[in-house]
């Protein structure tokens, strides 16, 4: 997670129990991008000087605690199915029961749920898949970026690897669906042919061992549309998925939930339900200029522009599949 999210963290109150949960901190980032040798960008010259390499369970657990110690009590089962008659939400949580609200949040991510069955429908905007494999140990620590998160583009592609809390490292390979079934990145061994088409991830990764077959992951750029039922809301990557290259994700989350729990607050506290189209609109400016960004990044690297992953991002973003 980069610097700023300590702000965030900071704003919710949490920002204590974060630093005492043990996260590396880190305090670079390391890219070859657009041309072959590595380039460091240091968070020196941030406001906050420090960004985090998580461990995500451990990261999620204390979220999830400290909201328990704020009164939310948490269900052990999944969330069915959801209905609106009209005044009232009825959610059906399984074992856990039936509950009726007069708001709910879709905070599921990907999934999107409740917003789907309220009829509304993610967007894809390309298909990128990050196939994830982690390694016993932190590998090549003298290796150049070895201390950094370091991203390397290749010709169907780029990589990004990151030592991980626990001694552990961490190597992604992110490609379009279609390529990663052509170069078979499911399966170990063909994962580390491409891993070898690399010069910098490669030198980290070394002779270190993995831990399991590659875990693929879905990570494409997507945005929610459709009109929402009254006192729906949906927040995190259930509202918009961002790449993994913005390293956004987790910030997004926070922010639109805490943008929409603003909005629940005026149509709870005073039946204005305002702030929802608001919050809506929000996060479309957000999605529109992340997506500029990611853009005017992607058309950096040109050295594989005849390749179908690059010359997609090239032409723009043209895939559009819910
Ligand atoms: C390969 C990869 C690398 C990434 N790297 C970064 C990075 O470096 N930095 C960063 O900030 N972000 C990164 N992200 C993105 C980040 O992980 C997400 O943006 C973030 O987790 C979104 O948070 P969320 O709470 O919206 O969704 P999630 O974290 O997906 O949480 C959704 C939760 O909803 C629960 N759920 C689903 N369905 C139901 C149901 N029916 N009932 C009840 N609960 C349900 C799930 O179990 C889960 O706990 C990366 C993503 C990928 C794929």
């Amino acid at each position: 997670m980069p610097p700023i999210i300590e702000r965030f963290l900071d704003h919710l109150g949490v920002w204590e129990p974060f630093l005492r949960d043990g996260h590396c901190p880190s305090f670079r980032t390391a890219s070859a991008w657009g041309g072959p040798e590595l380039i460091s960008n240091e968070f020196i010259l941030d406001v906050h000087n420090t960004g985090w390499r998580l461990d995500r369970i451990r990261f999620d657990s204390m979220l999830a605690a400290e909201a328990k110690n704020r009164g939310v009590t948490p269900l052990p089962s999944k969330v069915r199915t959801a209905r609106y008659d009209g005044e009232k939400w009825s959610v059906d949580c399984g074992e856990a029961g039936m509950h009726t609200a007069r708001c709910v949040v879709d905070a599921t991510g990907r999934t999107t749920l409740l917003a789907r069955l309220a009829g509304m429908k993610p967007i894809n905007h390309d298909r990128l898949v990050a196939s994830a494999v982690f390694f016993e140990d932190s590998a090549n620590p003298e290796a150049p970026g070895a201390d950094a998160v370091l991203i390397e583009s290749f010709r169907d592609g780029w990589w990004y690897t990151a030592a991980t809390p626990g001694g552990h490292r961490v190597a992604a390979l992110l490609t379009d669906t279609d390529i990663a079934r052509r170069v078979r990145a499911n399966r170990l061994d063909a994962w580390m042919g491409c891993l070898a088409e690399t010069e910098h991830v490669r030198t980290i990764i070394g002779g270190s061992r993995p831990l399991a077959p590659p875990k693929l992951w879905p990570a494409g750029s997507r945005f929610l549309q459709g009109s929402a039922q009254p006192g729906l809301i949906a927040v995190g990557d259930a509202v918009s998925g961002f790449d993994p290259l913005s390293s956004q994700g987790i910030i997004k989350a926070l922010r639109s939930s805490i943008f929409a729990s603003y909005a629940l607050a005026d149509w709870l506290l005073r039946s204005d339900d305002s702030g929802f189209a608001r919050y809506h609109a929000l996060m479309q400016r957000e999605f529109a200029s992340y997506s500029v960004t990611l853009r005017d990044y992607y058309r950096q690297e040109q050295r594989w522009s005849d390749s179908p992953f690059w010359h997609r991002r090239h032409i723009g973003f043209e895939f559009r599949k819910s």
